[in-house]
């Protein structure tokens, strides 16, 4: 595609995409192979010596996921980007790519259940500390940061309690003390919100949520922004030399591919050595979803603000959280809040799990980001392994329903959810 500046629901459709040269197939091939030949033994040779870019092995990069590749970093604003097996394992390989054995994290303590397990009980068996800190709250994490931190992770919008991340804010603390912000923008594809654009070096996504659309395939992405300096020594892994590339040191000896140094070894290390691939027909569906993802985040606020309202004004609902509510939301989400929905219920568990079971047209399922709307009771499904004082500490009273509002006609979702109350 041409280098013009496109807006964000055509770079969705076409970046990273010409028509096959070979096929002149206008969709983007499924490329269904293992490994790709070499033109000689030389080409092969230099391919391995990253003297030239190239198709190698399916398990480092296939045409089918360079085009999702391309196309996320172009949508993000980032200078390049890797799909991974899920929205976990980019997380888990970002963190690896950056911290080793003895290095410390600062994240935030909103963060998704199974990526704060991740950092909670995982991590730290690698020798990796994580210090939790209260989201936004700016002091705390300035205390929390010393000489053996070497990243900050935040989530946009966090869940179950939905606030919004000061980005901007997490930023300039990451700059003074010369440290990457990690942002998961799962819940704000980049039609509604790009981190990078407020501060942030590099992105991370579950692209099984909105970017899929459709719960059909489980995946990641890791977006690098290109705007970090990796030659600081106390980032080792790109100041000392690297033995599986006989002593090339990352932040260093790339040329002009030292800006993206963080891609290029996530790519080399994280993807060649350790194996998170994304298989071509995953990448695929994920390509079909960001080519109606502009709709699709517009449609989803439409319908979750409108569900918002009403449920705000409803006798039986006790309070409503709705990204859209929140004063940063005209920052950060000036194109709309997306479709996640989260309220109490006046009463308790026993109604809670009534409404769930009662309502038409919901499916009760542990996950967000569906063309259906989904609804869970999470005090006695997600979270039902903590004790109720843990739940409540954790933002989860036991009347807490969690929606994710999808595409129907937003007057059948209301009509459903009007009915089921009256029920109650
Ligand atoms: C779902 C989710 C993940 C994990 O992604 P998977 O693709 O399920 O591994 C991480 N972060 C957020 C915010 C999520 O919603």
């Amino acid at each position: 595609m041409s280098q013009k500046n496109y807006h964000i629901e055509t770079l969705a459709i076409h970046a990273g995409q010409v028509p096959d040269p070979t096929t002149l197939s206008r969709a983007v091939p499924v490329y269904r192979t293992t490994a790709f030949a070499f033109k000689s033994s030389q080409h092969g040779a230099d391919l391995f010596a990253l003297r030239e870019s190239g198709n190698i092995y399916a398990r480092l990069m296939n045409p089918t996921e360079d085009v999702l590749e391309k196309r996320l970093a172009a949508l993000e604003g980032g200078k390049a980007a890797l799909a991974l097996s899920s929205g976990t394992a980019a997380i888990y390989f970002t963190i690896t790519n950056i911290a080793k054995q003895g290095d410390e994290i600062v994240a935030a303590n909103n963060l998704y259940g199974g990526t704060f397990t991740q950092f909670d009980a995982i991590l730290p068996q690698q020798g990796i500390k994580v210090n939790f800190t209260p989201v936004n709250d700016f002091p705390a994490v300035e205390a929390a940061i010393n000489g053996k931190t070497r990243a900050i992770y935040i989530e946009t919008v966090g869940n179950p309690g939905l606030d919004i991340a000061d980005i901007e804010n997490y930023a300039a603390i990451a700059k003074k003390h010369h440290l990457p912000l990690i942002v998961d923008s799962t819940f704000t594809p980049p039609t509604l919100l790009r981190p990078i654009e407020h501060g942030a070096n590099i992105v991370v996504h579950s692209l099984s949520k909105w970017i899929g659309g459709h719960g059909t395939a489980i995946g990641g992405a890791v977006i690098d922004a290109g705007n970090f300096d990796w030659t600081d020594p106390k980032f080792a892994l790109y100041n000392e030399p690297d033995r599986g590339y006989h002593g090339l040191r990352f932040a260093h000896d790339l040329g002009p591919g030292n800006e993206i140094a963080f891609a290029l070894r996530l790519r080399t290390v994280g993807l060649r050595n350790q194996g998170p691939t994304l298989a071509p027909d995953a990448c695929w569906l994920f390509l079909q979803g960001l080519e109606s993802l502009a709709l699709r985040t517009a449609k989803h606020s439409e319908n979750g603000l409108a569900v918002a309202e009403f449920l705000k004004n409803h006798p039986k609902v006790a309070w409503v959280k709705y990204p859209g509510f929140n004063p940063l939301a005209s920052k950060y989400l000036p194109n709309g809040a997306n479709g996640m929905v989260v309220f109490g219920i006046k009463g308790g568990a026993k109604e809670a799990q009534h409404l769930v079971d009662n309502v038409d047209l919901f499916t009760i399922i542990a996950n967000v980001g569906d063309a259906k709307s989904l609804i869970i009771h999470p005090a006695s499904t997600t979270h039902s392994q903590l004790s109720e004082e843990d739940q409540i500490k954790a933002g989860l009273p036991p009347e807490l329903i969690r929606l994710s509002i999808g595409l129907e006609n937003k007057d059948d979702i209301i009509t459903a959810l009007d009915d089921a109350l009256k029920l109650i």
